[in-house]
């Protein structure tokens, strides 16, 4: 029996671990400091209250002869939720879908790694850099050739693809993770462009798009003429609708795009039936909630009060004249260090002088190296006094 040896190329991750070390160090020595936490990717609000009544209700029906359900069959997502989610993107994003371009998934995460199975291991990957560590990884794994577009202060953070550059599949990520950078209408209209010339397909990774609130910014790579024709894009309901824990997700495959012949929407479809067996029929009745009118409202007010916090944080930096993006269109704020500190010596200096920990940019690429990530999922309190402490430093 032989390993695959990719594995033995991916690189320890050691970002979470050791700030939870740095952090165990000066709580130990520091007990009377109150450690505000702004590194955290994950939400801190429950979920709302249509959610949790239709779960409820669900439930019911689970421990009812009538009304129980078994397996799914499809491994797709029962047809009430593939249709929540295309009303969804008519109203909200003006996309037309027809539900079985829609697959129900147990999250983005998930989709985005398996979604490899369907495309040949020979294919060359570009990948905006720095970026959501998944990607990389899931693309070592399966030994494929990876080619990088640099984010950078001078574009943004929003880098666009290099002349020359020759890829296959093409990760974009707006709003983005870890920068809070969204593309605007332009700039996706050139990625298509690429992906056209190229043959490529553009993996389009829309975990943020309800954080979107400028009308003009693209919450759809959909919404750009010819995307059918070159893109899949994934989408969650994590951050949308807090189901980091309940696990939710949907991922959107054109029946236009088609590649040597063969429609993706097909090969998908015969890969996740014979590999998935779907999501819990009591969390698909919760994510439909997510898109009912009440619903909407609800997640709508999360979602304010996460945008409120990265605007106390924005706020702050303008004021201190820190450079950053981010923060107006996502949950996250991506800072350059003062004084040109590397991310790790910010991260020790904002944890021993104030009490605040964020995640070194360097934790997701070496274009990450000089950046910090701050993340407005905590408590308006805990931001309110963090500002308080940083403009105090
Ligand atoms: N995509 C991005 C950019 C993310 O930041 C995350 C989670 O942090 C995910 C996907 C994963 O989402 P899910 O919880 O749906 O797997």
């Amino acid at each position: 029996m032989k390993i695959n040896e990719n594995y033995k190329k991916l690189k320890t991750d050691y970002l979470f671990a050791g700030i939870a070390k740095k952090i165990n160090v000066f709580s130990e020595k520091n007990p009377n400091v109150n450690i505000i936490r702004l590194g955290i990717g994950d939400v801190t609000l429950p979920l709302v209250p249509a959610v949790t009544e239709a779960m409820r209700r669900a439930v019911s029906e689970m421990g009812e002869a009538e009304t129980f359900r078994g397996y799914e069959n499809s491994g797709v997502g029962y047809l009430f939720l593939r249709q929540a989610v295309c009303g969804y993107y008519s109203t909200a994003k003006n996309v037309k879908l027809n539900e079985d371009e829609v697959f129900i998934s147990d999250g983005a995460k998930s989709d985005l790694g398996n979604i490899l199975d369907i495309f040949s291991a020979d294919n060359t990957v570009l990948i905006p850099e720095p970026v959501y560590p998944v990607y990389v990884d899931t693309n070592i794994m399966a030994g494929r050739n990876i080619i990088y577009t640099e984010g950078s202060a001078d574009n943004g953070f929003l880098p666009m693809p290099g002349r020359g550059m020759k890829a296959d599949i093409i990760y974009l990520c707006s709003p983005n993770n870890p920068t809070g950078a969204v593309y605007n209408k332009k700039q996706l209209e050139l990625w298509v462009e690429y992906a056209m010339q190229n043959g490529a397909v553009i993996l389009f990774d829309a975990a943020y798009e309800v954080f979107i609130r400028d009308k003009n910014l693209p919450a759809s790579i959909f919404q750009i003429e010819g995307a059918k024709k070159c893109a899949i894009e994934f989408c969650s309901l994590s951050k949308t609708a807090g189901f980091t824990g309940t696990r939710c997700g949907y991922t959107v495959i054109p029946h236009e795009l088609v590649r040597e012949g063969e429609p993706l929407n097909k090969l998908w479809l015969r890969r996740q039936t014979t590999k998935f067996n779907g999501v819990p029929y009591i969390v698909q009745r919760g994510a439909e909630a997510v898109f009912g009118d009440e619903g909407l409202k609800q997640i709508n007010g999360n979602i304010d009060y996460y945008l409120e916090n990265a605007r106390v944080i924005s706020e702050t930096l303008e004021k201190l004249d820190i450079w950053f993006t981010g923060g107006g269109n996502a949950p996250y704020i991506w800072l350059r260090c003062p004084d040109n500190m590397s991310s790790w010596e910010f991260f020790d200096y904002l944890l021993e002088k104030a009490g605040i920990v964020g995640t070194p940019g360097a934790g997701f690429g070496k274009n990450g190296e000089g950046y910090f990530r701050l993340s407005a999922f905590g408590s308006a309190a805990d931001v309110k006094e963090a500002v308080q402490r940083i403009v105090k430093l």
